[in-house]
């Protein structure tokens, strides 16, 4: 026997009318390419999102159509997702930071039919949109007064096309999981692969990242998301900030920390998200200028591992509590979020700060595992570490056009490639990817162990640990040092201040000091470019 409830799909476009309607004062506050601080509301948001509806559709684009962003967090990125969802089209997020060849070749892979681009990648799409002959309109997400000169055919001002159309539309109808949105993983080895999210999926994901227990948001937070959208949907920001009709506060091209104390000052921010790196640029600042954080309650971290220093920075000296989460592309992102749970919240100190370490448990809608090769679940013992697996009703259950088929599994399963382990309250906890481990003697070394560890020493600004091969071991660990201005620490200050945190036989055999460690276009440590950098290198060791 069917329930008698009524068919309500979940429909992304809904979230924006409900923003709308129950939250319509509440501001879009954006840092402007352009300049200046720009104010619009969620009534403004929705209406302006039916005209992008509307005049796509005017322009021939359709139920299926791929439309990509080129662009910063932004109410006008904003406006034109919810108007190309709107449609049945798909956004698909391009990241700005990945090579020219590469962009390309994922928008010639998606056949990309029409780009919303900012004017800050004007140039870089000049390089590329000639080879990417799906393309048949090009959006500059600007007024006339800024328009750039460009030799780009089929252009656009964004608020000149906008304005040809009147807002008298209705959002068309489909099935709630019609695709709505898109983004490619870096594809650190291999070619990117796209990830397909469904208006489904985006809503369950959207309710899920904000529950008390996940990000724990409401109307009553001015939420920042320093994330860009182009980094995995900013973490459902973009869906579930509306969705419970917070203000919000886009950050538009600059992120540095003077940038970013400036907002988080003048328009109140309470809660905000992005990876470690942002972070640090932030408390270095603070630390400068003298700077605190009254208004400031929350910041999410996750996207690599969050080393404590930053945590125990952010609640001792500034009052701002840190939620570690971990997700992927994949999993539209959120998987796990570092929130206390009754068995761990009257924990204090150190010991805090060691369930804080952990990237969390899962919410509702996410289910993992951690397994040997041959799929056997290890037990939640704080310890046994191997291969993390998920499932979830946003979690993807294959690539578009059918890449990676490898990491699906049976009983929709996916692995995420990742390794760690899970303790009995269920805090998970990322020990490295796969492929990074060392194999030391036939145990496992955890990269990120030691990362976090050394960037604990004062003169450290970066870290990485890398293996490399040993004759008697397989592989050992090298720890790669970036210095922090003016400071020279040297070898034996760096081991004695790890010395005794981590087991003896984890212990870097040697250490490198570089000017920079390279990074992937999502921020992280790229070690397949570091292992490059340091092939062959001989341990002292040896
Ligand atoms: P992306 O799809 O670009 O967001 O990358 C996802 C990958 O980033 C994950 O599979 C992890 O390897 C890594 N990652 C994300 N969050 C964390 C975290 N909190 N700690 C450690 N690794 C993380």
């Amino acid at each position: 026997m069917l329930g008698l409830m009524q068919e309500w799909p979940l429909l992304c476009h809904k979230i924006l009318d409900a923003a709308a309607t129950q939250h319509g004062k509440r501001e879009i506050v954006t840092r402007s390419i352009e300049g200046p601080i720009v104010r619009t509301t969620y009534t403004d948001a929705r209406t302006r999102a039916l005209k992008v509806a509307q005049r796509l559709e005017r322009d021939g684009f359709l139920l299926g159509d791929r439309i990509a962003t080129l662009a910063w967090n932004s109410a006008r990125h904003l406006e034109a997702w919810y108007g190309i969802m709107g449609i049945g089209a798909i956004y698909h997020t391009l990241n700005p930071r990945l090579f020219p060849e590469q962009l390309a070749w994922i928008m010639n892979h998606a056949q990309d039919r029409a780009i919303f681009v900012d004017l800050t990648f004007v140039p870089l799409l000049e390089k590329i949109a000639g080879q990417v002959k799906s393309l048949t309109r090009i959006i500059i997400l600007t007024d006339r007064e800024h328009m750039p000169a460009t030799g780009l055919a089929n252009t656009v001002c964004y608020e000149d096309w906008l304005a040809e159309a009147d807002g008298d539309f209705r959002w068309r109808q489909f099935d709630e999981q019609t695709a709505a949105g898109m983004c490619y993983t870096s594809g650190t080895t291999g070619d990117p692969k796209g990830v397909l999210y469904s208006h489904r999926s985006n809503v369950l994901h959207a309710m899920i990242a904000a529950m008390p227990d996940a990000m724990g948001i409401s109307s009553r937070d001015v939420i920042l998301p320093v994330v860009p959208m182009f980094h995995a949907n900013a973490w459902g920001l973009g869906q579930s900030a509306p969705m419970i009709g917070a203000k919000l506060v886009m950050p538009g091209a600059r992120m540095d920390g003077a940038s970013i104390y400036e907002l988080l000052d003048t328009e109140k921010v309470t809660f905000s998200a992005a990876v470690p790196t942002v972070w640090l640029m932030l408390l270095q600042y603070l630390e400068e200028a003298g700077k605190k954080l009254p208004f400031l309650n929350k910041v999410v971290i996750g996207g690599s591992a969050c080393p404590s220093m930053i945590t125990q920075k952010f609640q001792d000296n500034y009052d701002v509590e840190v939620v570690h989460a971990w997700g992927m592309t994949e999993m539209s992102p959120l998987g796990t979020l570092c929130t206390m749970k009754p068995e761990t919240d009257d924990l204090r100190g150190e010991e805090r700060l060691a369930v804080q370490k952990t990237q969390g448990f899962a919410p509702f809608g996410v289910e993992m595992k951690v397994t040997d090769d041959d799929d056997n679940a290890h037990p939640w013992d704080g310890k046994t570490f191997g291969r993390l697996k998920v499932r979830g009703p946003a979690v993807a259950r294959a690539y578009y056009g059918d890449a990676g088929t490898e990491q699906f599994g049976e009983e929709g399963w996916f692995d995420t490639g990742d390794v760690a382990f899970i303790d009995p309250n269920g805090y998970m906890q990322i020990t490295d990817r796969a492929k990074d481990v060392i194999k030391s003697g036939g145990e496992w070394i955890s990269t990120i162990d030691l990362e976090n560890l050394a960037v604990g020493h004062p003169d450290v600004a970066e870290a990485a640990v890398i293996g490399v091969s040993h004759p008697k071991w397989d592989e050992r660990p090298l720890l790669v040092v970036v210095p922090k201005a003016g400071k020279e620490p040297s070898k034996s200050e760096i081991l004695g201040f790890m010395d005794g945190k981590v087991a003896k036989w984890w212990m870097p055999d040697d250490i490198a000091f570089v000017t920079e460690i390279p990074h992937t276009a999502t921020g992280k440590i790229q070690k397949t470019a570091l292992r490059e950098q340091f092939r062959g290198y001989r341990l002292p060791t040896v």
